[in-house]
């Protein structure tokens, strides 16, 4: 075996000293691997990312409140419009209802009053066949 190494080694480059740790996934890296920015020292871009992204934590607190303000407005617009809907398709149907309600009560009114008309004609029939009755009476009374 080659010569031993004193101290942790690069993840990627066993033959390599590392240098530092990865102040995200703690993993040792060698000097050719070190990725530094921000004054953070990563193992990778994605650990970079994520490095930069915790420190970004408040700001994208921010902006998710920002996203969720805007999701609840456009939630708010969609609510309106289903509403307007519901609104529409609520006097279509009234309109609807109305001339149903027209047509029924329309129907049901010259019922009404051609029924009435008959019981009234029958009333009126009835009363002529009782004073003709009376008239009848008075007339055999006066031919006793
Ligand atoms: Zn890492
Ligand atoms: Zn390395």
């Amino acid at each position: 075996m080659g010569k031993e190494l004193d101290g942790p080694v690069c993840l990627k480059h066993p033959n390599r000293l590392a240098v530092a740790h990865c102040s995200v996934c703690r993993r040792p890296v060698c000097q050719e691997c070190l990725i530094e920015d921000d004054g953070f020292k990563c193992c990778s871009e994605a650990c970079l990312k994520m490095a930069k992204e915790s420190t970004r934590r408040s700001a994208d607190v921010v902006e998710r409140r920002d996203r969720a303000n805007a999701r609840v407005n456009v939630g708010g617009i969609v609510r309106w419009i289903i509403i307007a809907l519901l609104l529409v398709c609520a006097w279509v149907y009234r309109n609807n209802i109305k001339q149903v309600w027209n047509k029924v009560t329309g129907k049901s009114i010259t019922q009404m009053q051609q029924e009435s008309y008959q019981k009234q004609k029958m009333r009126t029939n009835q009363m002529t066949n009782e004073a003709m009755d009376v008239e009848r009476t008075q007339q055999h009374r006066l031919k006793k």
